[in-house]
């Protein structure tokens, strides 16, 4: 007889967090059916989540432990013997310098599995460089919101855009790239909201606003200030809220007082009386809300640019109302979660700072240890520098491929290549594996228990369907394995479950201290903060104080920076990276096939004019090189992308956008790169 369930869980793609039933018959997921009663999506789902099951089954599944062999070619291993070896090889090079290994955690991955390996890296080995793709992808928005309201992470809940009367999004493409958030922003339009939407491209979600603000990437401190200054200058600032609730307007008021509309328009090229009526709008409405994404935070200035969202919020009291705030989109399915588990060389579990040693006392006591000392270890691209300069000689990564993902590919493999021991636990072969001397086949989504925590802070059970494939195993077994070996006390690696590991977790992270698996095992969850077991969790944030120990707000002025690398005659284009709406990363979307017949390989958009200028004509392959390196990828000229810049999608290999991006200048206050920026030149073929 055939069995048939249904097993509810959250989508494993963006940090919108949508709920999907897994359809599952004689232990195979066949399909997906909508979750109706999931708060987050009502029984909606975008592309990617429709589909997201195609790629669980794949026969390419890593199902075997991998070890290379001396002429370089990968052959299966038992798992008594590669867990051997990792055990061995890290502990030699511990023995020299435990920061000699740095370690990246999966941003894709449950709660429970980046909490231990952090923990891993922590007690095991000795070492905070610990760290994740959010340093890549919102490091700014930690940072950037820490700083000016004191907790790094979205303010209000989703369903609170649509009581906005006005929406500001910048830098976010959220119809393509967090779609059922999107369909939030076309709700709040029916309700009557106006939308701006400032971006150099002319995007689906710029398609949808009522004024639309062109303006050059990198350019959005100089907008933001300009428009800041407007406001002031107006008197719409909001005088009662900035005397009773924040603190250093006076700094910026002079800081944005050099921002007038000539040099914003100088700067950010932007069309100024655009820039007045959008800014007008804003400053106006009674309810206002910023909602950004990665165009915001992707630059050498990420956190100023944050920072500066957060400073014209304040100014105008748009902040612990619904319908207010601001807004990130977070985009992995987990990447807000990995950043509250601690997998920040900074921070412990709950942006615990790994220098206060009172942090560090209570963490001691309950991982019954002593951590090696209390300064912070090394950020993603600091570790790829170290690795490449010879000074981190092990690195341990789950499930990112930093070949693909991280700037300067070439500079990239220089590093992998550099490693003297390199592991890499996935569930398929990555670009990032081909280096690695070791290859752990994981268990992936769909096939372990454990919690996401969506853009919302929304903390939500994902549930097993299936088993893994093969003899992959659930990352946290692997550790926990690889922990006793290296002589950990196994006590402080017993756990029989994700629940297990969960709890011990809750204890020393106060943001979770009141979740528990039965309050999380309704539909609408918890979200974050909520610290005891009789509080209700928090969707709205800073409603009377803000989350700095005084309460107040603090307005972090920004002075425009600009990025790293602009155009010059050798290199005369800007050079912006996106995703699109049915590819997420690669490695998962790429092998479901109904998305990838959707759009089976990378292009460079290029403006009509520019391609006019160098003859270049709709889906010729042409050659894109930056100082860097240099790719043949097909052209599609449109007018929906700004004349002088180009813009290649990030999920494709064999046209990797990241071989011409650049990591040479990191953001001071969030170690960004410039993933937004730099400079290319188009060339057409012979
Ligand atoms: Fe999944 Fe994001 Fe699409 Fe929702 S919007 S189905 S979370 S990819």
């Amino acid at each position: 007889m055939v069995e048939m369930k249904y097993v509810p869980t959250i989508c494993p793609y963006c940090g919108t967090g949508c709920g999907l039933n897994l359809v599952v018959v004689d232990e195979k997921v066949v399909g997906v059916e909508p979750w109706k009663r999931h708060p987050v999506n009502e029984g909606k789902l975008c592309p990617k989540g429709m589909f997201s099951h195609e790629f669980i089954h794949r026969e390419d599944r890593l199902t075997k432990p991998l070890i290379k062999q001396p002429n370089g070619e990968f052959k299966e291993a038992s798992w008594e013997e590669a867990t051997d070896l990792v055990a061995k090889k890290l502990g030699e090079i511990k023995d020299e310098n435990p920061d000699n290994i740095g370690f990246l955690a999966c941003a894709r991955s449950p709660n429970e599995n980046i909490y231990i390996t952090q923990k891993f890296a922590r007690k095991v080995i000795g070492t905070h460089n610990v760290d994740h793709c959010a340093r890549i992808c919102h490091g700014p928005t930690v940072a950037g919101l820490a700083r000016t309201f004191g907790s790094g992470a979205m303010t209000n809940d989703f369903k609170s855009i649509e009581e906005a009367d006005v929406v500001f999004i910048i830098g976010s493409n959220n119809m393509e790239a967090h779609p059922l958030f999107g369909r939030r922003v076309i709700r709040a339009k029916k309700n009557g909201a106006k939308i701006i939407v400032a971006d150099p491209r002319f995007t689906p979600t710029a398609k949808l606003a009522d004024i639309y603000m062109e303006f050059r990437s990198g350019g959005d401190v100089a907008l933001l200030n300009a428009m800041m200054k407007i406001i002031i200058d107006e008197g719409l600032q909001d005088d009662e809220f900035i005397k009773d609730r924040t603190k250093n307007y006076q700094r910026l008021k002079e800081v944005v007082s050099k921002y007038d509309l000539k040099k914003a328009a100088e700067i950010a090229e932007v069309n100024v009386e655009k820039l007045v009526e959008a800014t007008m709008l804003y400053a106006k409405a009674d309810k206002a809300a910023i909602v950004y994404s990665l165009g915001i935070t992707e630059h050498r200035h990420g956190a100023d640019n944050v920072m500066s969202t957060a400073n014209l919020a304040m100014l105008t009291g748009n902040i612990g109302r619904n319908g207010t705030g601001v807004n990130p989109l977070r985009g992995q399915n987990n990447v807000q979660g990995a950043c509250d588990m601690g997998a920040l060389p900074t921070d412990y579990p709950g942006y615990q700072k790994v220098v206060d040693v009172d942090a560090t006392r209570l963490v001691e006591q309950n991982w019954t240890c002593t951590l090696n000392d209390c300064a912070p270890g090394l950020t993603v691209v600091e570790m790829i520098h170290a690795a490449a300069a010879g000074d981190i000689k092990a690195m341990y990564i789950t499930g990112e491929d930093p070949v693909l993902s991280d700037p300067d590919t070439n500079h990239v493999i220089e590093a992998m290549e550099n490693l003297d021991f390199l592991v890499v636990q996935d569930i398929f072969m990555s670009e990032t594996g081909k280096y690695a001397d070791v290859v752990l086949p994981a268990a992936g989504w769909g096939e372990q228990e454990g919690t996401f925590t969506n853009g919302e802070r929304r903390v939500q059970l994902v549930r097993k369907a299936v088993n893994p494939p093969g003899e992959a195993k659930v990352d946290w077994e692997i550790m926990k394995e690889i922990a006793v070996k290296m002589g950990a006390d196994p006590e402080q690696f017993t756990y029989n479950n994700a629940e297990e590991i969960f709890d011990e977790m809750r204890e020393i992270t106060p943001q979770y201290k009141g979740m528990n698996r039965e309050r999380l095992e309704r539909p609408e969850a918890l979200h974050w903060p909520c610290p005891d077991e009789n509080h209700p969790g928090t969707g709205l944030m800073h409603v009377n104080t803000f989350a700095h120990p005084d309460g107040m707000g603090v307005f972090e002025p920004a002075e425009y920076i600009g990025p790293s690398e602009l155009p010059d005659d050798s290199y005369p284009l800007i050079l912006t990276t996106t995703r699109t709406l049915f590819h997420y990363h690669a490695s998962m979307t790429r092998r479901c096939k109904t998305l990838d017949n959707e759009l089976p390989t990378g292009y460079v958009e290029i403006h009509t004019n520019d391609a006019k200028k160098l003859g270049i004509l709709n889906r010729e392959l042409v050659k894109v090189k930056s100082r860097r390196g240099e790719i043949e990828i097909p052209a599609r000229v449109t007018d929906d992308i700004k004349e002088g810049e180009i813009n290649i999608p990030m999920h494709f290999a064999e046209c990797a956008a990241n071989m011409l991006t650049t990591s040479k200048e990191l953001d001071p206050k969030s170690k960004m790169a410039e993933l937004k920026v730099c400079a290319a030149v188009v060339e057409k073929m012979e």
